[in-house]
């Protein structure tokens, strides 16, 4: 069966009166004031009205509060108590629906979806590289998280070192640092502001998905095995935790990161969709704020606790395997111990 688009626009505009919701940003989703599983307000409910893509299938629902999900209209229907919308389709009610009307909108907001993405021309995975072994890379570091070089062949990434963002054994993204410590970068910037020559990003990272629906390290979140993901900012600081609380082979505890001191809906979602159910803060220790507001938008779907670094000033990669433990083995804070502290030490 296909929906016509008179038949589709007639369910959107019952299923938003039945439950009073608004179209989001991109309007490819209907926001449900009071989910219909657990009855938790604040728009945590979301109904997929866009068209259908390799992932998502028009009225695909989700809760954000209590993962609650249904996949096809007839199951929707039944959740928000509408059946009576399903008599006049009798034929094959899983089959997609064809929506061209819908396709203008490109807007993105609660979008999980990835497209692949190339890795710069001429990338080999290295094994060993004298940036990274300053940075105090392991055998296993290497060979647990994929790495690489593009050479001389490809000039715009010469002095850079590739990490690519592997999503379900896909690369959706990559991050390149430039291997010049932050100080020469500037110096050279600063030199040949006035000369015309060439800038030296610090970074050149791929743009095709945007990096608040990805996650670093995500694949080794093991699907209902892995219970607790630890939360960091960068790449650098997700293989730090992993050499030093030797996480290698670890399915039940993952590090990953959110690029960056903030987690976004989808990124939620992604933990949640693996069955994570503790997560770890270890945002930088000067992060106060940005650890307290993350933490927030964390407790209601996880037991959130805060790794507390003693030294702010210091990332996990330059904190001993010693202080790390310790930090894990004696200074995981609740939210509310974390604020308490934080209150404390001002
Ligand atoms: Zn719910």
């Amino acid at each position: 069966m296909e929906l016509s688009v008179q038949e589709y626009q007639y369910l959107v505009s019952e299923i938003t009166r039945e439950t009073g919701a608004k179209r989001d940003g991109s309007g490819k989703n209907l926001i449900v004031p009071r989910c219909p599983f657990c009855g938790k307000s604040g728009g945590k409910f979301g109904i997929y009205i866009g068209k259908e893509t390799a992932h998502r299938r028009p009225f695909m629902a989700h809760c954000f509060s209590c993962g609650a999900s249904t996949r096809t209209l007839e199951q929707l229907l039944a959740a928000i108590g509408r059946m009576d919308l399903m008599v006049s389709q009798t034929a094959d009610i899983a089959a997609p629906l064809n929506l061209h009307l819908l396709e203008e909108d490109e807007a993105e907001e609660i979008d999980d979806e990835l497209v692949p993405v190339e890795l710069p021309d001429f990338y080999k995975r290295t094994f060993r590289h004298p940036y990274l072994q300053r940075r105090g890379f392991c055998f296993d570091d290497y060979e647990y998280f994929p790495i690489g070089i593009t050479g001389r062949l490809n000039p715009r990434y010469a002095d850079y070192v590739v990490f690519p963002v592997i999503d379900d054994s896909t690369v959706v993204g990559y991050v390149s640092r430039h291997t010049w410590p932050k100080e020469d970068i500037d110096t050279h910037n600063r030199k040949t502001r006035h000369s015309g020559g060439y800038r030296i990003l610090r970074y050149r990272n791929s743009t095709e998905n945007d990096f608040s629906k990805l996650l670093y390290n995500y694949d080794a979140i093991r699907m209902d095995e892995t219970d607790t993901v630890i939360l960091a900012e960068g790449i650098f600081d997700v293989i730090a935790l992993t050499r030093r609380l030797e996480l290698y082979d670890n399915s039940h505890v993952a590090a990953v990161a959110t690029f960056g001191k903030k987690i976004s809906d989808v990124q939620i979602y992604k933990l949640q969709s693996k069955g994570v159910r503790t997560v770890v803060i270890g945002y930088d220790g000067d992060a106060v704020e940005s650890v307290k507001r993350t933490a927030e938008r964390l407790k209601p779907y996880f037991e959130v606790f805060i790794a507390d670094i003693a030294d702010a000033a210091k990332d996990w990669d330059e904190l001993t395997e010693s202080e790390i433990y310790g930090i894990f083995a004696c200074r995981l804070l609740s939210v509310l111990e974390y604020k308490l502290k934080k209150v404390q030490e001002k």
